[in-house]
């Protein structure tokens, strides 16, 4: 990937991690009750174009998560670290666990949603905090 190819950034996805790091998460909603994350248009669920922003609930749940030993270069500095999927009422969010050592990261865990830098880049990225 060329330098020009990172500089691509995705404009919904930046924004909603504005929200996030001022404490406005929020996730997309149809009028299905169809949970998605934003950039959206369409809902992914059922094609519904009636979506709505509805606040991220405060607390969410770890149901899966990875630890990375070995990082690309734009995260070498931040091993080890584990890369979770968090339920948040209807949407599930990845982020990466913070305020825990990755061998105390378990499946259930209720965390709370931030965004932090990265120790290699210092780019802004969803993190996940203990509850
Ligand atoms: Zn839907």
């Amino acid at each position: 990937m060329s330098d020009a190819d990172e500089e691509v950034v995705d404009a919904g996805y930046d924004e909603w991690v504005t929200a996030v790091a001022d404490g406005e998460g929020y996730y997309l909603e149809c009028e299905n009750d169809h949970g998605s994350l934003p950039p959206r248009r369409v809902c992914p669920h059922c094609g519904s174009l009636d979506i709505a922003e509805v606040p991220l609930p405060e607390a969410g749940e770890i149901q899966t998560f990875t630890v990375t030993h070995v990082a690309t270069p734009n995260f070498t500095e931040d091993t080890p670290y584990a890369v979770c999927i968090a339920r948040f009422g209807d949407v599930r969010v990845t982020g990466q666990m913070r305020d825990v050592a990755v061998e105390d990261v378990e499946v259930g865990l209720t965390v709370e949603i931030d965004v932090a830098q990265t120790e290699t880049t210092g780019d802004d990225l969803v993190v996940f905090r203990p509850r």
